[in-house]
């Protein structure tokens, strides 16, 4: 069967169906998939498609057991290429469409952060079909980049929720395109930060655990403790918050007894106490979303800065330093 480029087709590879865009010889983009970060590419042979769909289509019904979705309609919104619709679209949200878009457009040039744009060969609305809210894709092809900003909202209604979706995305093709590499570097070890602040060591939470005991005496209940910690040290606060926790999950053990057992038994309180708290709870100071990996933390931190949302001092100061650093135009 034959296929020209950016033909939409159905393949059957290794016995599994994929519908996509046949974007290269031999290369097909997995439609599904586009919604989550993790984007398939499938590799096939010709003789292994099934159906050729073309370049437009039609939507709504299966072939080969696979949903199709087709472009509808495109919309000229202010940005280097048109944003194609996939979805059925009234006026009123083509118009909430057009001001996201420009509203977006103009944050992201203030910041010097639009050079991006010039590598997006799509932007596509499709239907929602999961919690994610959209996706970037960054790829570099023989012709050049082509790079797919794609958006899912629920509601196309809401221009400051359509606004900000716009600007998560587009920071993902800011960390792909326009962020330096040691940047990059910057953003994990931020990004890792979080993630290690709970991971105690054995010998930081021992240590913990004989401070915790030592102060009990000098009649300092947990709760003032915890107050304390969190303005002197919020790692320690984060991490004894977290034994407590583990306390009560593991050995049924409440606050108030783990208090009681700090003065009465500290001997029996420090058996209790965990010797490594093994639970890599990320600090949550972000977004929940956020903690998913660093990309997801970089493009939740810079949307946020960008919309001018708080933020932790760290991540407003990486955002202020990253904006005096970004690539201005990708060649
Ligand atoms: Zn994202």
């Amino acid at each position: 069967m034959k296929y020209g480029k950016d033909d939409y087709v159905v393949v059957e590879v290794e016995g599994k169906t994929h519908f996509g865009l046949a974007y290269a010889k031999g290369k097909l983009l997995k439609e599904d998939g586009m919604e989550t970060h993790d984007q398939q590419t499938i590799e096939f042979k010709s003789s292994e498609m099934l159906a050729n769909l073309g370049k437009t289509p039609k939507i709504g019904g299966k072939v080969y057991g696979q949903t199709i979705i087709i472009y509808l309609d495109d919309l000229a919104v202010g940005w280097p290429i048109k944003v194609d619709i996939f979805r059925e679209i009234d006026d009123r949200e083509k118009r909430c469409l057009i001001k996201a878009f420009k509203k977006a457009k103009e944050i992201l040039e203030k910041h010097d952060a639009f050079g991006f744009a010039s590598c997006l060969s799509k932007i596509q609305v499709k239907p929602n079909v999961s919690r994610m809210q959209g996706a970037y894709h960054s790829k570099t092809g023989q012709e050049g980049f082509e790079d797919i900003l794609l958006l899912t909202p629920t509601d196309l209604t809401n221009v400051d929720e359509l606004v900000y979706y716009i600007l998560h995305e587009s920071s993902h093709g800011v960390w792909f395109r326009q962020l330096p590499r040691d940047y990059r570097a910057r953003w994990s070890s931020s990004f890792n930060k979080r993630n290690d602040i709970n991971r105690y060591g054995e010998t930081e939470l021992q240590e913990l655990a004989d401070i915790v005991v030592e102060i009990t005496k000098t009649g300092v209940r947990f709760k003032d403790m915890m107050k304390e910690l969190k303005s002197e040290n919020p790692d320690e606060h984060d991490a004894f918050k977290e034994v407590i926790a583990y306390v009560k999950k593991v050995h049924h053990i409440d606050t108030e007894e783990f208090e009681s057992l700090a003065l009465n038994k500290p001997d029996k309180f420090k058996e209790l106490w965990p010797v490594v708290t093994d639970n890599p709870m990320f600090k949550i100071d972000v977004t929940e979303y956020a903690m998913k990996n660093v990309k997801e933390f970089f493009a939740e931190s810079f949307s946020y800065f960008l919309l001018g949302r708080k933020l932790p001092k760290d991540v407003v100061k990486g955002c202020k330093a990253t904006v005096k650093s970004l690539v201005k135009t990708y060649e």
